[in-house]
C-alpha cells in the first residue's frame, strides 16, 4: 500500500518567529544576523522581502546592508525558535505519532494510519496550514507524497503558506525537470561529478543506468538513483524515538584575524569549554577532534583525528584541536574562523581500555575538578569561573555559532 507522507517546512522561519513577536517589524525587510555589529557578522536567515531584496544566507553584514539599504539586522533568538519548534511539533502530533525532526524548521510525518480519523492526506496538509498560521502565527509550505524524498521536495515547490501534492503518476512531470542538486543527499561535490556525465535534472539521474552510476559515484550513486525513481522506503521515525547526536561542534568567526598560533589556542580554549559543557549535558564523550579552519582568503581546510581516550574534558579537546592546527596549519595567511567539533562520540562511561601511557589518576582529579567548575557555572553563571587564558583579549565576537549535528535518518543513515 502506498504511503502518505507529509513534510512540512516552517517558511523563513528564525526571521518570521522574529517578525510574529515585534510587529513593527512585519512586512519590512528584515535579516536575523549572528551578530548586528562586528564586521564579520553574517546572515543566517532572511524574511520574504529582504530575499527579494537579493539577502541570501551566509552574506557577511555590509554586504548585505550595501544590497539592501533599508534593510533590518536582528540578533537570533534561539530560546523563542526552540520554543516555537517544539508548538509546531505539538501540532503535528494531533494528526499522527510519527513525526520525524529535521532541524528546526523541517518534520517528516506519516499519516498512513491518520486517514480513517482525519481525512485524506491533502485534509490534513491544509488542516496543519491553518492551525500553525491561526496559532503560532507563523506559515508552514508543506509536500503531501508516497515517500519521504518526494515530500520533501513537495514542500519547496510552492511557499509559502502553501500545499504540493506529489503523486507517484505526477513524477515525472513534477520532479524530473528539476536540478539534481534538488535532490536529497545530492551535496556540491557530487552535483559536479554527476554534471561532467551530462546528468543535470533529477530526471537525468532516473534514466541513468543505476550500474553506470554506481560505478561512478559508489553505493550513493544507486541511492541517488532509487530516489530519483521514488524507490524511497525510508521510514518515518517515530516521535519517541531519541536520534543519537553525532557530534558537537562549535565555531566563530573572528572580530580581527589571528595572527599566531597562542592566539589560535586560546579560540580554542574558549571553544572547547562550551563543547565539554554540551558534551556533559547529553552524557557523551568523544573518541575524535575535527577543526575546520578559514584564512584570510575564506578557503576552508578541515583536518581530524582520534583521541587516545574518549573525553569530555575542555583542556584535552583544545589539545587535540591545537595539535591538529600545529601538523597542518602553514600560515599562508591569518586566521579568520576556527570552529572545533567533538566527533565519534560515545556514552560516557563506557568501560574502556586503559591507555599505559596516560595518568588515569590524574585525569581523574581533573575530571573531579570539571564538576566542580560545572556546579559553579550552573549556580553562578557561565563567566563565573575561567581558565585563566581566557582572560583578555580574545577577538571574539558577541556571539558564537553552536551546532549539534544529528545523523541522517535517510539513505546510508
Ligand atoms: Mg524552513
Amino acid at each position: 500500500m502506498e504511503r502518505n507522507i507529509l513534510h512540512s517546512d516552517l517558511n523563513a522561519f528564525y526571521a518570521s518567529v522574529e517578525m510574529m513577536l515585534d510587529q513593527t517589524l512585519q512586512g519590512k525587510a528584515v535579516a536575523v544576523c549572528g551578530s548586528t555589529e562586528e564586521r564579520h557578522g553574517i546572515v543566517l536567515a532572511k524574511s520574504q522581502l529582504a530575499k527579494k531584496a537579493g539577502i541570501k544566507t551566509g552574506m557577511v553584514n555590509w554586504e548585505a546592508r550595501q544590497k539592501c539599504p533599508g534593510l533590518i539586522l536582528v540578533p537570533p533568538h534561539y530560546d523563542q525558535y526552540l520554543k516555537y519548534s517544539k508548538l509546531t511539533r505539538g501540532i503535528y502530533q494531533r494528526f499522527t505519532d510519527q513525526v520525524e525532526p529535521y532541524g528546526m524548521d523541517e518534520c517528516w510525518l506519516d499519516v498512513t494510519g491518520s486517514t480513517e480519523l482525519f481525512g485524506s492526506a491533502m485534509d490534513i496538509a491544509e488542516n496543519i496550514r491553518k492551525t500553525v498560521r491561526e496559532e503560532l502565527g507563523l506559515t508552514v509550505s508543506i509536500g503531501v507524497s508516497y515517500n519521504k524524498v518526494f515530500a520533501k521536495l513537495g514542500s519547496d515547490m510552492k511557499k509559502p503558506d502553501a500545499i504540493t501534492e506529489v503523486p507517484s503518476h505526477k513524477m515525472e512531470e513534477l520532479v524530473w525537470p528539476l536540478p539534481s542538486s534538488e535532490l536529497f543527499y545530492c551535496g556540491r561535490a557530487t552535483t559536479k561529478k554527476l554534471a561532467t556525465y551530462g546528468i543535470h535534472t533529477i530526471g537525468d539521474i532516473a534514466n541513468t543506468p543505476p550500474d553506470l552510476l554506481k560505478r561512478r559515484l559508489g553505493v550513493n550513486g544507486l541511492m541517488l538513483w532509487n530516489f530519483a525513481n521514488g524507490n524511497d522506503a525510508s521510514p518515518v521515525m517515530h516521535r519517541d524515538f531519541v536520534s543519537p547526536i553525532k557530534s558537537i561542534g562549535h565555531g566563530i568567526t573572528c572580530v580581527s584575524d589571528l595572527a599566531h598560533e597562542e592566539e589560535v589556542w586560546r579560540v580554542m580554549l574558549q571553544l572547547t569549554q562550551d563543547i565539554g559543557h554540551k558534551l556533559r549535558l547529553h552524557g557523551l564523550e568523544a573518541t575524535g577532534v575535527q577543526i575546520t579552519i578559514k584564512d584570510h582568503t575564506l578557503h576552508d581546510k578541515q583536518y581530524q583525528a582520534p583521541l587516545e581516550v574518549p573525553t569530555q574534558l575542555p583542556m584535552e579537546l583544545a589539545r587535540k584541536a591545537r595539535e591538529l592546527f600545529h601538523k597542518n596549519y602553514h600560515w599562508s595567511g591569518h586566521v579568520r574562523s576556527i570552529t572545533v567539533r567533538a566527533i565519534n562520540l560515545i556514552p560516557h562511561g563506557q568501560p574502556q581500555q586503559l591507555n599505559l601511557y596516560i595518568d588515569q589518576q590524574k585525569r581523574e582529579r581533573k575530571m573531579v575538578i570539571e564538576d566542580t567548575v560545572e556546579d559553579i557555572r550552573c549556580r553562578f553563571g557561565k563567566r563565573a569561573i575561567y581558565p585563566a587564558t581566557l582572560l583578555g583579549d580574545l577577538k571574539f565576537p558577541g556571539t558564537l555559532s553552536h551546532e549539534i549535528t544529528m545523523p541522517g535518518m535517510m539513505g546510508r543513515g
